[in-house]
């Protein structure tokens, strides 16, 4: 079997989700002719939308929140031409409710020197005594500290320690860890601040406090994630002479001679290909090895690796329940809110808000009918009036590997986009990107595989 335009192709990639995209475009981008396999009937992997039959709105298969430090997505959208259907922030502006409905909002004020506007950011920030104001400094302090340190060892020192002793050997209130420090952390590394390692946290505070005015901000897709990336890049490759093709499952990787030479296809087909990027999640890698190849230890650690879910509802009611584009809900049963009507287009029926629960292994058990029951009660309890809001239409959306889980410990267990298999390269959020397991993660990984392959052939 051959690849695009009838020919053999140049580079095969595999997984057509943020990590592999990224990695084809950036190749095609270069002249080269790729084939990007996708198992799926339609690309977007963990980051894509449909429209729900039911009421005519495009969902995605969770919130997804950008930010303008995702240097390396903007990149990839830029490539495609569709930079513009993400909406960023002026400024971060991050508010929060209190059950009650009284709204306090974390904002960074416009000052001519970012670290001023942080300083003043800090110092206001809602619902903390002084002293405890001034504790946030302490971790600000750290981080700037943290980073002038800068060497990838002293990150790895941190993967043995959770996010909440790291807190709390600063000096953290239970309060400022209620409000301000697990919010944010259990959002960010999907985890719990008390499993989760502080080494990952680190880099999201160092964008939040030493990123500038820029890269704090938060952005979401105008459009469905699927408008926004996976169909602008099917385009972007087909227009130049590469092929995506649906429903081709790999099931193997070809060895010969030492070196990744292709692939086998679930049909039985073979494809040949001097480079391979992987870009699946990693018990998907394990399956395609052979047993010789996964025994390796840089491949066979992978699978220790765990998964953590994301539970999502989204709910359409007869009349607006908040104005708030998002919010932190400050000791719900959901942590964030997201009002439909800022965000995804495609219309649709009603005002709708999306409620989200990271980390949410209780919620992955729990009924239909209970998860309803328990966003309506915090509706009601944060935002009052939405007692008299008639719900038209739920839906719920249960990511129970929405990420791997960014345990203490879990940074070793990432493996490197080059591979000791030469031609084997590997992309994903969940390979060594330093960060959280995230779309600028998923990106840069696929960036640097596309590189490494451009770089062997002497055309970087
Ligand atoms: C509900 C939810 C909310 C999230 N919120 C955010 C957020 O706010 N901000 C953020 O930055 N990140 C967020 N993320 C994380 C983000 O979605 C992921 O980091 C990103 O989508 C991962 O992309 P990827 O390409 O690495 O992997 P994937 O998207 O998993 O892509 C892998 C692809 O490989 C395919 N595949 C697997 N096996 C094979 C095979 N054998 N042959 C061929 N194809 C195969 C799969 O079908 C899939 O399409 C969220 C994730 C979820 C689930």
């Amino acid at each position: 079997m051959q690849g695009g335009a009838g020919r053999t192709p140049e580079a095969i990639v595999v997984g057509g989700g943020f990590a592999g995209l990224s990695a084809a475009t950036l190749l095609a981008e270069h002249g080269v002719r790729v084939l990007l396999l996708e198992a799926r009937p339609y690309l977007g992997g963990r980051a894509r939308s449909w429209v729900d039959p039911q009421t005519g709105s495009t969902v995605d298969n969770g919130q997804h929140l950008f930010l303008g430090c995702y240097r390396d997505t903007l990149r990839f959208l830029d490539r495609l031409g569709s930079a513009d259907r993400l909406s960023l922030q002026p400024r971060l502006s991050v508010p929060f409710v209190e059950p009650g409905g009284a709204v306090s909002i974390f904002a960074l004020p416009p000052l001519p020197v970012f670290s001023w506007s942080l300083l003043a950011g800090l110092m206001r920030f809602p619902g903390l005594a002084l002293r405890e104001r001034l504790g946030l400094l302490r971790v600000a302090r750290e981080v700037r500290r943290g980073s002038r340190r800068a060497s990838p060892a002293a990150a790895d020192e941190l993967d043995d320690v959770s996010v909440s002793s790291w807190l709390r050997a600063l000096g953290q209130s239970a309060r400022a860890d209620e409000r301000l420090w697990h919010p944010l952390a259990t959002a960010a590394l999907n985890e719990h601040p008390e499993r989760a390692s502080a080494a990952l946290f680190l880099p999201v505070l160092r964008e939040l406090f030493l990123g500038g005015a820029g890269g704090s901000r938060l952005g979401v897709p105008l459009v469905g994630l699927t408008d926004l990336y996976a169909d602008p890049a099917a385009h972007y490759l087909r227009a130049r002479g590469s092929e995506v093709r649906l429903r081709a499952q790999v099931r193997g990787l070809m060895f010969e001679r030492g070196r990744c030479a292709g692939v086998f296809l679930s049909d039985g087909a073979r494809v040949p290909a001097p480079d391979v990027i992987v870009a699946v999640p990693p018990g998907e890698l394990l399956e395609m090895l052979t047993p010789e190849v996964a025994s390796e230890p840089f491949f066979s650690r992978c699978s220790r690796l765990e998964t953590s879910p994301i539970v999502s509802i989204y709910l359409w009611f007869g009349s607006a329940i908040t104005d708030l584009p998002l919010a932190g809900l400050i000791g719900g049963q959901w942590q964030w809110i997201f009002s439909r009507r800022a965000f995804a287009g495609g219309g649709g029926a009603g005002f709708g808000v999306t409620l989200v629960q990271s980390a949410a292994r209780i919620f992955v058990e729990a009924s239909r009918d209970s998860l309803v029951r328990r966003a309506l009660d915090d509706l009601h309890r944060f935002f009052p009036a939405s007692r008299r809001a008639t719900l038209r239409h739920s839906l719920i959306i249960k990511e129970k590997r929405a990420s791997i889980a960014t345990l203490v410990g879990s940074q070793a267990l990432r493996p490197t986009w080059r591979t000791p298999q030469p031609g084997l390269h590997l992309a994903g959020d969940w390979t060594a990107t330093g960060l959280p397991a995230t779309i600028e993660g998923a990106v840069i990984s696929g960036h640097a595989c596309a590189r490494q392959v451009l770089g062997d052939r002497g055309s970087a």
